[in-house]
């Protein structure tokens, strides 16, 4: 669900900064401005990332009450040990680049969020039940709150360009850094992160029969459905010509595959017109490979490519998962 109520303001995003050369407190620049650009970036990141932990951590408190998440030494309750965004938003509130309703927005949301928590789970405490729409009432505030820090992030990334023009994606320049920090997190956290390469199956006559203009729309209009069918805190980019690149924390393998298959299916079932007249059936392949310590970013794009080379094997408009460096890629349950 993508909450669309509060759009980060052009005119506070960091390129009109960049040209007033408004200066900023020391809390978020340490230089020029794209230093505090990339501060507050990394900070919706860190909040992101807090977030999906605190989540699982409330969810297990909730499901397991007897247990606690391994390697995690807090309790659930202590959320303040692990959530510094409230407090940097307060900080900053006066900064130029934060002082605007989206920004005001997201800081609402999250103490609304950790709000909810905090009831639902003192409420558990003491009756030991869950209160339904308690429990309701905090998951959509999560999923507000990742929506509303995608957005915001989104803003400011195109202000600096990290956005491919045609397809309105992130761009390649950007990934690399983007998935080295998502893999460090996911060892930090252990919550399993997974990239996904997908590509559109047979696009070359796409372009050979009806043009390259065509096959642009054809590029746009899949960048859309990847763009709003993946969940909110999961990212897109443009790996290649007609290829993508999905980058899906807090997936294990199997929520991996249940995650692409539903976007296989959309892609199946939203043929593009690129005329008044022509309508185009569309399939794409798909390969996924979780993040391990072990392997580098590049070793596991690898391993997701070639998982998208098995999907292309079997017939394409599949979705194959690499699992295991001594067995070859296989279908899963999800998997057509
Ligand atoms: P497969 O199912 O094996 O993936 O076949 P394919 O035809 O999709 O793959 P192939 O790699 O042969 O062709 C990819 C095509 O994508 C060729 C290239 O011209 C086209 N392409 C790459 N970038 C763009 C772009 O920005 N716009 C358009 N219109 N076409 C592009
Ligand atoms: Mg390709
Ligand atoms: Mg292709």
């Amino acid at each position: 669900m993508n909450d669309k109520s509060q759009p980060a303001r052009a005119e506070n995003l960091p390129a009109k900064s960049r040209q007033t050369g408004h200066k900023m407190p020391e809390s978020v620049a340490d230089g020029g401005m794209a230093d505090a650009e990339r501060d507050i970036l990394a900070e919706l990141e860190k909040a992101l990332g807090e977030h999906i932990a605190l989540l699982l951590r409330w969810n297990r408190k909730l499901l397991l009450p007897n247990s606690s998440a391994p390697n995690d030494p807090h309790d659930a309750d202590d959320d303040d040990h692990d959530c510094d965004f409230g407090a940097w938003h307060a900080l900053n509130r006066h900064n130029r680049l934060i002082d605007q309703p989206a920004m005001h927005a997201l800081a609402t949301t999250h103490q609304q969020l950790h709000d909810s928590a905090k009831r639902l789970l003192s409420a558990y405490e003491v009756d030991g039940e869950v209160d339904s729409a308690e429990f309701d009432m905090m998951s959509l505030r999560a999923e507000s709150f990742f929506a509303q820090l995608r957005r915001l992030e989104r803003a400011f990334r195109t202000a600096r360009s990290d956005v491919d023009p045609l397809t309105g994606t992130y761009n390649r320049q950007t990934m690399m850094g983007d998935l080295n920090s998502e893999r460090e997190r996911t060892i930090r956290t252990q919550v399993p992160t997974a990239i996904a390469l997908v590509d559109l199956d047979h696009f070359k006559s796409v372009n050979d029969t009806y043009g390259h203009q065509a096959g642009d729309v054809v590029l746009q209009a899949v960048a859309g459905i990847l763009q709003s069918h993946v969940r909110p805190f999961d990212k897109v980019y443009r790996y290649g010509g007609e290829e993508f690149l999905i980058c899906l924390p807090n997936a294990d393998m199997k929520q991996c595959a249940r995650v692409l298959e539903r976007l296989r299916r959309v892609i199946e079932a939203s043929p593009v017109a690129i005329s008044d007249d022509t309508v185009l059936p569309i399939t794409a392949s798909i390969g996924a490979a979780p993040m391990t310590k072990n392997r580098t970013a590049e070793q596991i794009i690898e391993k997701a490519d070639k998982a998208l080379y098995a999907a292309k094997e079997g017939g394409r408009n599949r979705v194959r998962v690499w699992r295991n460096p001594d067995r070859k890629p296989r279908a899963g349950k999800h998997q057509k």
